[in-house]
């Protein structure tokens, strides 16, 4: 008996549609990001209508290996694989048109049948100006960066806020485009001469540009949020994918080491446009170790040779990151950040990912537990907290052989589960599903 169990998976209502009661399920990171949710998505979207981007843009990158090769998507929800499936960029996405059609192109040049799609008419559109300022801005602050990935998303979100962002609706008026590119380039460019001394915003060619890139994806644009609503009423089965991770949340994550959008799924409804009270299922994905692109405090972080084999035998083919290919920091599971990645998330159950690479050691350290200033701590602290904090770890031992060939759960090693149910119980929600190597199929299914 476990008392932590929360809600327990397929609590819902009956869907009917045959395939279970779950009607809208949302895979979420518990952590930094690169947690494998790609995976996660491309497995569980077998099972799936509907896929849908609700945050974030093409700033990370979900890799995925399946019969048609191995693939980074950045901005394309992970259901494109799959003929069955419409894929939607939701309303709350930082929309990138000709990264998109890029990404699109390459799929299909690659071999995949071309995806079905949606886009909202009411996302905003990723514009040049913000890459640049993204750029500049990194440039101005130097050593003393968040880590930005340089792909617009802060100055995006920061205009969409400032509410003069623009949507997709809006690029199909030529002159009202024009209206809002001359009062959007009066603000910037006052910044680019003066501070960043860089030239300034040339309206007439970006009223050209998006006037024509608008007519490529008009086939694929409209109300989402409409087509979403409808089609829970219809009992179709929903999944919601979410990028980054807990810990990049602007208002619950190791702020301003943050993201510009919310990655929880809390904030998938408003996002994707769907109702709040049929997201049944919140899937929170964690690594069988920590990995963390960019900057801020990461508290079991390793160097030296330590990481440096970790770091070669992570993910598919080391973990370097599927959008920037900068080194990933990698370091022991950390059960105190990932416990509040999932509660923040309000995961009703853990996927745990990358458990093969883990193979090769001896003894696992995990980290139970900080100590701030002489003090053991077991909840999740604040920024300034975090940045002095040491980890305390617990010594599991290891299982010593490969695991990638396990069928079933149950083959798999005593201390391979020993280490699945410590983490369980560490992280006070369900491990249902254990993924043991990079491709589709290997996934192993768990009565947690
Ligand atoms: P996402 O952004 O959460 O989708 O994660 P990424 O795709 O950026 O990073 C996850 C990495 O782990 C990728 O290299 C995946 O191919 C890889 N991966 C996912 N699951 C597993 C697994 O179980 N084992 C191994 N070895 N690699 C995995």
């Amino acid at each position: 008996e476990r008392a932590f169990l929360r809600t327990p998976a397929l609590a819902g209502k009956d869907a009917g549609n045959g395939r279970g009661s779950v009607m809208i399920r949302t895979i979420v990171g518990a952590n930094w990001g690169d947690e494998g949710k790609g995976k996660v998505t491309d497995v569980l979207a077998e099972k799936s209508d509907i896929v849908v981007r609700f945050q974030g843009g093409a700033n990370a990158g979900h890799t995925i290996i399946n019969e048609y090769g191995k693939f980074a998507l950045h901005l394309l929800p992970s259901g494109v694989f799959h003929q069955h499936i419409v894929n939607v960029i939701g309303p709350g996405v930082a929309f990138n048109i000709e990264f998109l059609l890029h990404e699109l192109n390459t799929l299909v040049a690659r071999g995949v049948p071309k995806p079905k799609l949606l886009i909202s008419d009411r996302a905003q559109v990723m514009m040049p100006y913000h890459v640049d300022f993204d750029k500049y801005e990194e440039e101005r602050l130097g050593g003393k960066s968040f880590g930005s990935t340089k792909s617009g998303i802060a100055p995006f979100y920061g205009d969409k806020y400032m509410k003069i962002g623009l949507q997709v609706c809006q690029l199909y008026d030529a002159e009202l485009l024009r209206e809002k590119l001359q009062n959007v380039a009066v603000l910037k460019n006052t910044l680019l001469e003066n501070l960043y001394h860089k030239p300034p915003i040339d309206v007439e060619s970006l009223v050209e540009t998006y006037t024509a890139l608008a007519a490529l994806i008009k086939p694929m644009v409209c109300d989402t949020t409409l087509f979403l609503h409808q089609a829970v009423k219809e009992g179709k089965t929903i999944l919601l994918e979410g990028q980054l991770g807990s810990l990049r949340d602007p208002d619950h994550g190791i702020y301003p080491y943050t993201t510009s959008s919310s990655p929880l799924a809390g904030f998938g409804p408003v996002g994707a446009g769907v109702p709040p009270w049929d997201m049944k299922d919140i899937d929170c994905v964690t690594k069988a170790y920590s990995s963390c692109v960019g900057a801020g405090p990461f508290v079991t972080e390793l160097f030296g040779d330590e990481a440096e084999e970790l770091r070669r035998r992570g993910g598919d083919a080391g973990e370097y990151g599927a959008t920037t290919g900068r080194p990933r920091r990698v370091g022991w599971f950390d059960a105190v950040a990932t416990r509040y990645g999932v509660m923040v998330q309000g995961g009703t159950e853990a996927v745990l990912t990358n458990l093969d690479v883990l193979s090769y050691l001896k003894e696992i350290p995990v980290c139970v537990a900080y100590e701030i200033g002489g003090e053991r701590v077991e909840q999740f602290p604040t920024t300034p907290g975090l940045m002095k904090a040491k980890p305390i770890y617990t010594m599991l031992p290891g299982w010593e052989s490969d695991i990638r060939s396990a069928k079933s759960y149950y083959d798999l090693p005593d201390n391979c589960k020993r280490y699945v149910a410590f983490l369980e119980k560490q992280l006070q929600a369900p491990i249902r599903m254990v993924s043991n190597g990079p491709r589709r199929e290997e996934i192993l299914y768990r009565q947690a």
